[in-house]
């Protein structure tokens, strides 16, 4: 039977942490509601101690929505306190507290030890418990840390009583059959495992986002931690778009999301847009060119049947039709398809001429819109047309 991914999305805390990106409050709560419409399960709506404007956030999102709101913290009381004010508002509140636990982290960055680490973990999941919200840790950069001690502190936190237990590869290092294996071996060590959910958040820094998430859903994570655009820090986090297409195209995964696919497209562009940020053009699944077909040979085989170069139907993904890109590169089949769109029905022959001004055409301008279509045929006189 098929098991549900819970889908965190963390596009107005993770994602908006790039530089020049920052929403108002207003905006947020825009966002947030398309992305309860889209069906995400639970809204990271911000880090409340870190600034007025993300305490506000919390509170209008946890007001603005049903679903999930959930707020970042450090392991420490005051942010604690703080995310719990904030999340006062909400149906369905989740605190997200946690601490460093690679010893790159413990050592350098808190200057600690892994039994001290262990300690104030244990004591931050304990004391958010008492808010009575969901309780989620993350255990950061769990994806160098040292498997045996990683296991021992999820253990500890589980038994502390986290809800969900986050195990993200905070600096996009790990390799997607080893960041699985990660997850298997703590399926496979930790005894009370049974008792959370393991989520997954992964970083992009190598272009394994997308690719570690599904490894580690692969391995027994009921929860991937995704933005819109897989926009976030440095080189992103998981594009929420490409884990909810993964799991709808490969159903043999047996796994799937309450995501509405067919609003993809329009909370990347909101996102976009909002965030002024564009989404690059061969951008997988909401890309301009995702469903654009350019060269002779594809455009052919495209025309004779989508599934031939096509593995997503577009409007799945709420974009409204493939498009057919007339280059110098295309040949007369996507030429001919293209006319009789604009109405024209031309026979063979006046095909060969039309293709022959055409490539003219295209070598001088690239890419052929319609208009230049139409004066293309206006400009072809033995051309019988049939408008
Ligand atoms: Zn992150």
């Amino acid at each position: 039977m098929s098991r549900k991914i819970e889908i965190f999305d963390t596009t107005l805390r993770d994602g908006e942490q790039v530089p020049g990106c920052q929403l108002s409050t207003d905006e947020k709560v825009v966002i947030a509601r398309k992305l309860e419409e889209l069906g995400v399960d639970i809204i990271e709506g911000g880090f409340p101690i870190s600034s007025p404007g993300d305490f506000l956030s919390v509170v209008e999102i946890s007001k603005a929505v049903k679903t999930g709101v959930c707020a970042l913290t450090r392991s420490k009381k005051e942010d604690i306190d703080v995310a719990a004010e904030a999340l006062h508002h909400a149906k369905r509140g989740r605190i997200h507290t946690g601490i460093g636990s690679s010893d790159i982290h413990i050592k350098h960055k808190f200057n600690s030890t892994r039994e001290k680490v262990m300690e104030q973990a244990v004591w931050a999941v304990s004391y958010a418990k008492k808010k009575g919200v969901e309780v989620e840790f993350f255990a950061e950069d769990a994806g160098r840390a040292d498997l045996a001690f990683l296991a021992q502190l999820v253990e500890a936190v589980i038994d502390a009583g986290a809800d969900v237990v986050n195990v993200p590869d905070t600096t996009g290092y790990c390799l997607p059959h080893l960041y699985g294996r990660r997850i298997q071996y703590l399926f496979e060590n930790v005894k009370n495992i049974d008792k959370t959910t393991i989520s997954v958040h992964c970083h992009n820094d190598l272009g394994m986002a997308t690719a570690n998430t599904i490894a580690g859903l692969m391995s027994g994570a009921r929860q991937a931690e995704v933005t819109i655009n897989g926009i976030g820090e440095r080189a992103g986090n998981t594009s929420l778009e490409e884990v909810a297409m993964v799991l709808k195209t490969h159903k043999d995964l047996n796994l799937h999301t309450n995501i509405k696919s067919e609003m993809l497209y329009e909370l990347s562009t909101l996102v976009s847009e909002m965030m002024r940020m564009p989404v690059q053009p061969n951008k997988a699944i909401v890309g301009a060119n995702a469903f654009a077909h350019s060269s002779g040979i594809h455009q052919d085989g495209f025309l004779k049947n989508s599934e031939n170069y096509e593995i997503i139907n577009p409007a799945d993904v709420g974009v409204p039709s493939s498009s057919i890109i007339l280059t110098a590169r295309s040949g007369r089949a996507a030429l001919k398809h293209r006319l009789e769109l604009l109405g024209y029905q031309p026979n063979k022959s006046e095909l060969d001429q039309l293709y022959g001004n055409f490539l003219i055409l295209a070598d001088e301008k690239k890419t052929i819109v319609d208009d230049d279509l139409i004066v293309l045929v206006a400009n072809t006189p033995i051309l019988v047309t049939h408008k």
